[in-house]
């Protein structure tokens, strides 16, 4: 890998990563008029034939669960492809002590291939929150700010709920929500009994047509993909019309491995490695956008060392890699015996929740800070490999009388996932394993992890709950989890949820931030982070909307800028 192979030609913007963030800078860089290369690791994706949403279990090998039952870690082989938890050849480390896990896709549109599509909006409090309690720190823009840009990603992705005025769930530009189902009904006759808020979901999936999109049909399977583009990925709603402007240049197997400073203190381009021949190659462009996930752009950034910046680039803070966060998760699940009555009926909708628990205690005083919200299901889907895995565990017996016992118990069962936010603490951060390359010689990522007690309170009040949800429906809570060891009240793993953000936070000190408001480095104005890294708060709020609209507007604050030859 001795030689690079420079290409001549010059762009306006090289993006890294074609995800959440790197698809919607590729699309509003491109609409307005830059030329622009995005570098995306991973191949082109052709809906046809890799998203799998009309398969019937029998048309995969091992019915979609992978040889020996592997594929089901990663959500099984049925799901959107090219994500896991472990890419061969490209490991990251876990520090002694620390146990994280990190998802990653390889693939054009990233993660938004296989994302669950909850779409919800941070509230005017998550952006101040320090103020409140004073724990963390505030962010340097307000909900103001922002909202505009929730409006446009919204208005442009579609994006279901209704209006309810709850002040931690503020209110988007929705299309109308799909109708609730029975077990949705259920939860929300329990929540109503025990004064727990439950209100439609906001998912980011068409149940009108947006754009030339068709509305969804509802087959239930949006983790599959949808070869209709019914519901959002980058691949097909992002880069498609930055594609026909004609502005954009695809470079795919692509794998980033640093960003090039000039001698004048800007990023002059972006060396990567060309998967297909093993050479390192380069783009140069004005400007630099880093989308590749907010891990995987710490350590690029942190991988582009240069006299100025020995310890990485606009890296002068120290903040790269620092005040990691995911969110806290714990999940539960509890048997509902009316459900056995109901006749089998058609429980399809669209493949994600249609009813959901903001955060509703935010008016009381808890024992932990912040909040988090419900993700709940349950239902007559489509039975997968192990489905009956919990029954078999408990029922004695076979043939006939085990058959008629999975038929009354199919689909009364039901699920929830708490999701909620976490503190940044000094414990908690990435940084470059001193000893480990990946297949391409790129140095990898250690992670730190810790959850504090804020989040394990947050977990017990979250089992809780669950429990007095499943009471007040009448059924029977199931779900044991530990008081102490290493996951107390079932609290996941750090980046279990898929949530991780804040590595290259924004903020308005220079000295504890990386960013400023509009998502550029401090310290090298053509450099931008258009992934989860700005974030400086990671409220319960699943991330993806925010990452879009901060990305959408630094998108156009770049646009501006570069017109007005600041770059
Ligand atoms: C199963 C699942 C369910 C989820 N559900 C939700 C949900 O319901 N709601 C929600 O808000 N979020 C959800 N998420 C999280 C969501 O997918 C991420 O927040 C979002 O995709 C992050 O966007 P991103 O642009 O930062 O990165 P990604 O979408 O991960 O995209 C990064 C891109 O960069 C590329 N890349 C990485 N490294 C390099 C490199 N060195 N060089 C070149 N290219 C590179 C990758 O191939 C990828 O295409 C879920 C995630 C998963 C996996
Ligand atoms: S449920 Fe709707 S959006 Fe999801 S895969 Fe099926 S048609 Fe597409």
């Amino acid at each position: 890998m001795s030689q690079v192979i420079r290409s001549p030609k010059m762009y306006d913007v090289c993006v890294i990563g074609s995800g959440a963030g790197g698809g919607t800078a590729a699309k509003i860089l491109t609409e307005g008029g830059l030329s622009v290369a995005l570098i995306e690791a991973g191949p082109p994706v052709y809906p046809e034939k890799d998203f799998k949403m009309l398969m019937w279990p029998y048309e995969l090998p091992h019915r979609g669960i992978g040889v020996g039952g592997r594929a089901a870690e990663n959500f099984g082989e049925f799901l959107a492809p090219n994500g896991a938890w472990d890419i061969e050849g490209e490991p990251y480390t876990s520090a002694p002590g620390s146990n994280f896990q990190w998802f990653r896709s390889r693939i054009v549109g990233g993660r938004t291939n296989h994302w669950g599509r909850i779409a919800l909006r941070f509230a005017p409090i998550d952006f101040k929150s320090a103020t409140r309690d004073g724990l963390g720190d505030d962010w340097p823009i307000a909900y103001d700010d922002l909202s505009p840009y929730y409006d446009k990603v919204e208005s442009y992705i579609g994006v279901f709920g209704t209006r309810e005025n709850v002040s931690s769930a503020p209110d988007g530009m929705f299309l109308p929500p799909p109708k609730p189902r029975c077990t949705d009904l259920i939860v929300k006759k329990a929540c109503d009994k025990i004064d727990v808020i439950c209100i439609p979901s906001r998912l980011a999936i068409l149940t009108k047509s947006v754009n030339g999109r068709l509305p969804c049909h509802y087959c239930g399977q949006c983790g599959r993909g949808c070869v209709t583009a019914s519901n959002f990925s980058s691949s097909q709603v992002m880069i498609p019309p930055a594609m026909k402007t004609g502005k954009l240049t695809m470079i795919t197997g692509a794998m980033a491995r640093e960003v090039i400073l000039g001698k004048d203190g800007k990023a002059e381009g972006v060396s990567y490695i060309d998967k297909a021949t093993r050479t390192e190659k380069r783009v140069n462009a004005r400007a630099v956008v880093l989308a590749a996930s907010a891990c995987e752009s710490a350590r690029l950034l942190l991988n582009s060392k240069s006299p100025q910046f020995s310890n990485g680039l606009a890296n002068s803070s120290g903040a790269v890699g620092k005040y990691l966060t995911d969110s806290v998760g714990s999940d539960g699940w509890g048997i509902i015996p009316q459900l056995e009555k109901m006749p089998p009926h058609n429980h399809d909708g669209v493949g994600g929740m249609h009813m959901y628990i903001p955060w509703w205690k935010f008016d009381r005083k808890n024992d932990f800070p912040r909040g988090y919200h419900i993700e709940f299901g349950g239902g007559r889907d489509m039975p997968g490999v192990g489905e009956f895995n919990d029954l078999l565990h408990e029922e004695e017996g076979y043939g006939a009388t085990l058959k008629k016992r999975a038929r009354q118990t199919y689909g009364t069962g039901i699920g929830m996932a708490g999701r909620g936010e976490m503190i940044p603490n000094p414990d908690t951060y990435c940084e470059i394993d001193p000893s480990v390359v990946d297949k391409w010689g790129i140095p990898v990522l250690r992670f730190h992890f810790k959850w504090s007690e804020y989040e394990i309170r947050q977990a017990k009040d979250m089992q809780e709950t669950f429990r007095a949800i499943i009471e007040a429906a009448g059924g029977e809570y199931k779900t044991k989890t530990p008081l102490g060891g290493e996951r107390p009240f079932g609290i996941a793993e750090g980046g279990k949820i898929i949530h991780e953000v804040g590595t290259a936070r924004m903020g308005s000190d220079p000295k504890s931030s990386v960013l400023n408001g509009f998502c550029q480095a401090h310290d090298v104005k053509n450099v931008f982070v258009m992934d989860g890294a700005p974030l400086v708060t990671n409220p319960d709020k699943n991330p993806t909307l925010t990452i879009m609209a901060l990305a959408w507007r630094a998108s156009e604050y770049l646009l501006d800028e570069a017109k007005k030859g600041n770059l």
